[in-house]
């Protein structure tokens, strides 16, 4: 027991430009990670509605979750992440109408990140921002997937948040976080530039320039280089794949938002690690 009341060195240090002095308040364990994942599957429900309804400009409040076919309003039994779908088996309760797998998806997307979250960090400011931050990157996931958009109300807010949170972040400074605004939404836009100017198409919209502004807010400029690569490499990867599996290049437009997002999520967990290796390559 002796050993469970001494945090973990690492813990505290999760914000990737952070210094130890970000206080943790509960180091993680075995019991309070389950309830990190339920607490993150349970907002993932919430999540849920954001993606559907956010593209609409509908209420993420109001009305109530409903079946979409015969407005049978969700119980709250019926409700449970990832539980209730196995239970009802895809289907609404009172008209059979399939649901979703994405509902049962999200819930464990967001359900695995909050737990991994909270092994790296703890409980404590750092776990608080990045959760936060972790779930916005879900709904702009999805939503990118889906409708090719990245709603500015996420993107536009997150880059003031962001960068008034710098001011609170011992060690990262105010001054990093702006050039981190500017990086990533200037780089994006000179890549979009000169992409339109050799192809004539649009390649990169401007969904993703803020997207990258706004993880440019959160994590600083260098993370900005981090992130432009993996997302670059990753999107490559899949790009090419889905090209093969449909064996031509019919131009299909795949969104570069979830690429940008995987890339972040990747920045959070082994960004630091990955550049100390690269530097030290060799050596
Ligand atoms: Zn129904």
């Amino acid at each position: 027991m002796r050993r469970l009341a001494k945090p973990p060195s690492r813990a505290g240090t999760a914000h990737p430009n952070a210094t130890p002095e970000v206080p943790t308040l509960i180091a993680p364990n075995a019991l309070l990670g389950c309830f990190a994942f339920l607490f993150g599957a349970l907002v993932g429900s919430f999540l849920n509605v954001c993606i559907f309804r956010m593209p609409k400009s509908e209420s993420v409040v109001f009305p109530p979750s409903h079946c979409t076919r015969c407005d049978y309003q969700i119980r709250w039994y019926d409700n449970v992440p990832i539980l209730s779908y196995a239970l009802l088996r895809g289907k609404c309760r009172r008209c059979g109408e399939p649901i979703s797998l994405q509902y049962p998806l999200v819930e464990f997307i967001n359900g695995a990140l909050t737990l991994a979250l909270f092994l790296k960090c703890g409980l404590g400011l750092s776990f608080a921002i990045l959760f936060v931050l972790c779930s916005a990157l879900v709904v702009v996931t999805f939503i990118d997937l889906e409708h090719q958009i990245i709603p500015d109300s996420i993107t536009l807010p997150g880059i003031a948040i962001g960068f008034a949170l710098s001011f609170c972040i011992p060690g990262f400074g105010w001054l990093n976080s702006l050039i981190g605004v500017a990086a990533g939404g200037g780089s994006l836009l000179l890549i979009a530039y000169g992409y339109h100017a050799l192809t004539k198409k649009d390649g990169m919209g401007g969904g993703d320039i803020k997207l990258l502004a706004m993880l440019g807010a959160f994590f600083g400029w260098k993370a900005i280089l981090f992130i432009i690569f993996a997302a670059s490499l990753v999107g490559s990867v899949i790009g090419v794949g889905v090209m093969m599996a449909q064996k031509k290049d019919s131009g299909l437009a795949i969104p570069f938002g979830p690429f940008l997002a995987s890339a972040a999520v990747i920045y959070i967990f082994f960004g630091p690690r990955i550049i100390f290796w690269y530097l030290h390559m060799g050596r």
